[in-house]
This record gives C-alpha cells, sequence and structure tokens, in this order.
C-alpha cells in the first residue's frame, strides 16, 4: 500500500500551490469585498489554460486525463487561496466528467472543449428548485417535447456560475405519471438562450465572488439533441454525478480549513498574553493537534474517494463519507483558528474571517450532512440485509 501521490499528482499539486499563492491569494480578500471582479475571470481562464478544468476529461476533449486524486489535490490547493474560484472550478469540472460520461460524441465535441479551454468562463449544474432541495425528485421544472424541440418551463434557485455560465446541464419532469424520480431527464441548455433568463443573485454569508443565481426558463426551447442521457433516467444521472462532485466540495473545505489553521498557527506563535506566547498555552496546542489531526483525516477519506472512483469502483459510500468529515471538520477548523486569533479574528484585518464564512455553506451544498449521513447509513444498512 502506497499512500504518496505518483509524480504527475506532485507536478499538479505544485502547479495549483505555486498558481494559488501567486495569483489567487492576493485578490481573494478583495474579491470577498465587492472589488472589481475582472481578476476572478482572469484567474479562471489562465486555470483552464494550465489545465485545471477538466483534470479527469479525457485528452481528445481537451482535458488533462490527470484522474480524481490529481483533482481532489489540485481543488484543496485552489481553495487554500480562494474558494470561491474552487467552487466554480469544481462545478465546471463536474460538468465536463457529466457530458464525457453520459453525452453523444456530438455533446462532447460540442461543449468539454470550450469548458476546458477557458471559451465558456465556467460550467453550471441546474438541479435545484425552490421546493427541491435536499429532495430533488420533487422537481416541478417541465421539458415537453412539441416534436420539433423540447420546450423548458419551470426555475432553479441557487445554481452557482449562472451568469457567466457557458452551458447548464438542466433537469427537468418530463414524464408527470411517472412514480417520483422516474420521469426527469436530464438537458444541455447554452447560456443566452432565448427563454432563459438569470434571476435574483444570491447575497450570501462567503464565497463572494461566485455568482449563486436563479434561473428561470419561460418557454425556452431547445432542440431534441440538448436532451443528454437517456429519457426519464435523470435523477440516476444527477445522484452518480453529484457522488463525485462530493469528493470536489470536499477538497474545497480541507482547502479552507488547512488554510485557517496555518493563518491560526502563524498568529499563535506571535500573539503574546500572560507573557508568554499563546502557542505555548496547552488550550492552544490542543486546538492545533484536533484541527491537524481532523484535517489530516479527512484528507485521507477524500483520498480513499478519489481513489476508489479512479479505479472505477464504487464509491458513492466513501464520497459521501469523505465530504461529511471533510465539511465538518473544517468548519470546527476554522472556528478554533478564528478562536486562538481572538477579537482581531473577527475583524476583517485576518483572512480568518473569510474563511469561517467560505467554509460554512461545503456542510450544506451538494448535499447537507444530514443527507450524507441518510446516504452512508442506507447503504450500511443495506450491506446487512
Ligand atoms: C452557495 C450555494 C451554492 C449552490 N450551488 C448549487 C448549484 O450550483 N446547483 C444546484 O443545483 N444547487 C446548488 N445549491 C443548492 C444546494 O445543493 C441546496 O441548498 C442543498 O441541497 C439543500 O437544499 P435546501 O437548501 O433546499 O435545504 P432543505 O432541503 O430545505 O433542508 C433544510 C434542512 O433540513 C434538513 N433535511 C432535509 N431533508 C432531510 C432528511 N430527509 N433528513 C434529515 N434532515 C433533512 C437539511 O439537512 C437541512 O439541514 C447551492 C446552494 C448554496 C447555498
Amino acid at each position: 500500500m502506497n499512500l504518496d501521490l505518483n509524480e504527475e499528482q506532485q507536478l499538479i499539486q505544485q502547479t495549483a500551490r505555486a498558481f494559488a499563492a501567486a495569483q489567487l491569494a492576493p485578490v481573494a480578500g478583495p474579491l470577498d469585498q465587492g472589488g472589481d471582479q475582472q481578476p476572478f475571470f482572469d484567474n479562471l481562464l489562465k486555470l483552464a489554460e494550465l489545465g485545471f478544468m477538466g483534470l479527469n476529461v479525457r485528452a481528445a476533449y481537451g482535458g488533462t486525463e490527470a484522474g480524481t486524486v490529481a483533482f481532489s489535490v489540485a481543488l484543496t490547493e485552489i481553495a487554500r487561496a480562494c474558494a470561491a474560484t474552487a467552487v466554480t472550478l469544481s462545478v465546471s469540472n463536474m460538468v465536463c466528467e457529466l457530458i464525457q460520461a453520459i453525452g453523444s460524441a456530438d455533446q462532447c465535441r460540442n461543449y468539454i472543449p470550450r469548458i476546458c479551454s477557458g471559451d465558456y468562463p465556467a460550467a453550471a449544474f441546474a438541479l435545484t428548485e425552490a421546493g427541491a432541495g435536499s429532495d430533488p425528485a420533487a422537481m416541478t421544472t417541465s421539458a415537453v417535447s412539441d416534436g420539433a424541440a423540447w420546450v423548458l418551463n419551470g426555475s432553479k434557485v441557487f445554481i452557482t456560475s449562472a451568469p457567466y455560465a457557458g452551458v447548464f446541464v438542466v433537469w427537468a419532469v418530463t414524464d408527470k405519471q411517472a412514480p417520483k424520480g422516474q420521469g426527469i431527464s436530464c438537458f444541455l441548455v447554452e447560456g443566452g438562450t432565448p427563454g432563459l433568463a438569470i434571476g435574483k443573485q444570491e447575497k450570501k454569508m462567503g464565497q463572494h465572488a461566485a455568482a449563486t443565481n436563479e434561473i428561470v426558463f419561460t418557454d425556452c426551447r431547445i432542440p431534441r439533441s440538448a436532451l443528454i442521457g437517456r429519457l426519464n433516467d435523470g435523477f440516476r444521472i444527477a445522484v452518480s454525478e453529484l457522488a463525485g462532485g462530493r469528493i470536489g466540495i470536499g477538497s474545497l473545505a480541507l482547502g479552507v480549513g488547512l488554510a485557517a489553521t496555518e493563518c491560526a498557527i502563524r498568529y499563535a506563535l506571535e500573539r503574546k498574553q500572560f507573557g508568554q506566547k499563546l502557542a505555548d498555552f496547552q488550550a492552544t496546542q490542543w486546538k492545533i493537534a484536533d484541527a491537524c489531526t481532523e484535517l489530516e483525516a479527512a484528507r485521507l477519506l477524500l483520498m480513499n474517494a478519489a481513489f476508489l472512483k479512479e479505479q472505477g469502483r464504487p464509491f458513492a459510500r466513501a464520497a459521501s463519507m469523505a465530504k461529511l468529515f471533510a465539511t465538518e471538520s473544517a468548519n470546527r477548523a476554522c472556528y478554533e483558528a478564528l478562536q486562538i486569533h481572538g477579537g482581531y479574528g473577527y475583524t476583517a484585518d485576518f483572512p480568518v474571517e473569510r474563511y469561517a464564512r467560505d467554509v460554512r455553506v461545503t456542510t450544506i451544498y451538494e448535499g447537507t450532512s444530514e443527507i450524507q449521513r441518510l446516504i452512508i447509513a442506507r447503504d450500511v444498512l443495506r450491506g446487512f440485509e
């Protein structure tokens, strides 16, 4: 058993780390504060040029073919500097992989290279609706065939990258009579298609540079060829693709947790109270030890899930365990890192307050912690039936 990264994975990790330090870290704070958004887009393009938009995508479509372990370590490095960039990257990679997994040759040729090359700034994954979050099978957005085209009506909420996504993967009900979850299909909708409107942008607690919007379909006509995967197989597709995405979100959370812990360690080594460094208090040492131990366990769970996926083995339970543990641990790490900074941690003078805000959503999107526990428990219990 070898837990080391191979040479290619190390190279990708180092490239991501260097890019994050040089390009992302200097702009992450100003972007969070609502400054000029152009650097965010410039960096997405540079990341595409470095091959980070299609890390697990075939070279024939412009991808890097680096695998899921490389994807995980790259996202962690990017998130150490800027979680908003990391989530954008994670979703774009997820869309590329979805198209590669179930798309026709034409769909793969049409869309994946545009995402990988940065021709599209990002891609979007449009599943959630106002009344269908943890329970996406309750969606009501519909797609009706009029013979020549599919006509979409309805709306989606919380869609990452919606204002600048070149392509959206959209789930819609295609058979209203079918049992719950069995009449949903998946479509590729290009940004700017008439009838697709970008709605309200959410004012969020963190990850400010990454837009999160409602999208509204009003008699939005898309070609028959926009159906991706089999008709009425959309729910299964969503469940299977979200499992891969969870490795991305867990890796992102790990990066933010590591960044916060590193800040806390540096601060504890400098700040003195009662005539000694905070780092000399055993209470501080225990916080640091717990955070480092939990984040290391999270990393190993993520590596395990990524390895299983890369091997083509079942990985859904491992991905849920990794996402659950990594996001919860990263939240605890950020909370304690802020505590170690005392009052200064609560101010914008230190990045730790941004980390604490950015990390919070990771236990919510791509399946809440409660839903991860539900997935894990169901899978464990099945093994005993
Ligand atoms: C910043 C951000 C970006 C997002 N990006 C996207 C995106 O790009 N694409 C997309 O499709 N969606 C996206 N989402 C949506 C996200 O995936 C959902 O918010 C999430 O799945 C939870 O759904 P909900 O918000 O409707 O909460 P609800 O489903 O209403 O859940 C509320 C609470 O009830 C709990 N709960 C629900 N059901 C159960 C149950 N069976 N057992 C126990 N507890 C339960 C939940 O865990 C949660 O604590 C994003 C959300 C945010 C905040």
